[in-house]
């Protein structure tokens, strides 16, 4: 099964992943990053490796992998 997987350290908190994510698996934790960003994280329970975000995101945060 494929999952999203993530960089937190890449984020730059701009919610473009979530506002794509069909499943609503992605949401933004109150964590700060080492580039001074919130960042977000993924609920794997409801991620089905779409690869949405891998493809949105501009900043590189997303791998899709098979668990
Ligand atoms: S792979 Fe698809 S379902 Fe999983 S977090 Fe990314 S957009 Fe959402
Ligand atoms: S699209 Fe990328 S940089 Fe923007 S919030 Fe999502 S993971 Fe972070």
């Amino acid at each position: 099964m494929r999952k999203a997987v993530i960089r937190p350290e890449n984020c730059k908190a701009c919610g473009v992943c979530m506002a794509n994510c069909a499943k609503s698996a992605i949401s933004m934790t109150d964590e700060i990053n080492i580039r001074g960003y919130k960042h977000i994280t993924v609920d794997k329970d409801k991620c089905i490796g779409c690869g949405i975000c891998y493809i949105v995101c501009p900043d590189a945060v997303f791998t899709i992998v098979e668990e």
